[in-house]
């Protein structure tokens, strides 16, 4: 499906028109994959649009900015207020929220330290990531013949622009392979994350979640899922997980912001099933939660 336009997308400070956002050849981020960056929803509330965890997602924006060495030339409440004026401008009810950190043009080489650090935010309406039918009954995925960076390749807790390449590799051999999804080991073999989202299950009742030293990214959606899912009574556990733990779980459902809370069917064609009752209540939850129709998560929205 192609992007689908909004009208203006901020570029350093500027409201520019979507069609002229446009950057030189010679960006490094474009060459060496040295930006940073991030994804956030907007959700329709009964209020107007509403940003969900919108300052968690800012703070971990400037997190791999640091991790990169980056020094972002605006403030967390700068570009907090930057991502409600791009969403608001663009008059969207609901959207996907895409800012970038990338370093630009200027300079060439390795070293990225002389380069110019840009800021863009774009955002644009953006359906379910895995598909209706994925959301409903559940997505099949493949344990990736490609191995999630180790920590000491490439700093798993950051969101680097550069490191979604193994994602992507992941990602189209899922796909060529016919399954809708990838899921990532450590190199140590134990269960990491899929390429955009993080991965739980659910055994004898409780709530396993990955280890982020298993090379899993510290998701927002992860987390508030968590809070969601003790705050219904459930055990949550961090456990480290093998691929047949995976085979042999009772539920199992990915987290991630674009691709919200999604059942896992199946793994390696080891069947799952259709979503199971602890699945089906974490995700009735928070859809309810970003849309605004819970009290106790009101919190988690920021009004546009
Ligand atoms: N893992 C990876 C590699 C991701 O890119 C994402 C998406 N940011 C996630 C997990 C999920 O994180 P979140 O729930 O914060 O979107």
């Amino acid at each position: 499906m192609p992007l689908q336009k909004v009208e203006k997308i901020w570029m350093d400070g500027k409201l520019v028109n979507w069609d002229d956002a446009n950057v030189h050849i010679l960006t490094h981020t474009l060459h060496y994959g040295s930006g940073v960056f991030e994804g956030i929803r907007a959700y329709a509330t009964s209020q107007g649009p509403a940003i969900f965890r919108l300052a968690d997602h800012i703070h971990r924006l400037f997190n791999s900015a640091k991790v990169y060495l980056i020094d972002i030339p605006y403030t967390e409440d700068e570009l907090v207020e930057a991502v409600k004026e791009t969403v608001r401008v663009n008059g969207v009810e609901s959207c996907y929220i895409r800012p970038l950190v990338y370093l630009g043009y200027g300079e060439m080489g390795l070293n990225p330290l002389p380069c110019p650090v840009n800021v863009s935010i774009a955002v644009w309406p953006w359906g379910t990531y895995l598909g209706d039918e994925g959301l409903r009954h559940g997505v099949r995925c493949k344990i990736s013949s490609w191995t999630r960076h180790d920590p000491n390749a490439m700093p798993v807790a950051a969101k680097g622009t550069g490191m979604y390449a193994n994602s992507s590799m992941a990602k189209v051999e899922a796909l060529k392979s016919g399954y809708d999804e990838a899921i990532l080991l450590s190199p140590q073999g134990y269960i990491s994350e899929c390429t955009g989202e993080n991965l739980l299950i659910v055994k004898n009742g409780r709530i396993i979640k990955i280890p982020n030293a298993a090379g899993a990214l510290e998701g927002l959606t992860q987390n508030s899922v968590i809070t969601i899912a003790r705050d219904l009574g459930y055990e949550v556990v961090e456990e480290n997980l093998l691929r047949t733990d995976l085979y042999l779980a009772d539920e199992a459902f990915l987290t991630g912001t674009a691709a919200e809370v999604v059942p896992i069917r199946s793994v390696d064609d080891r069947e799952i099933g259709e979503p199971g009752p602890i699945t089906k209540a974490i995700q009735e939850t928070y859809f309810a939660t970003v849309r605004g129709e819970v009290d106790q998560y009101k919190d988690w929205l920021d009004i546009v």
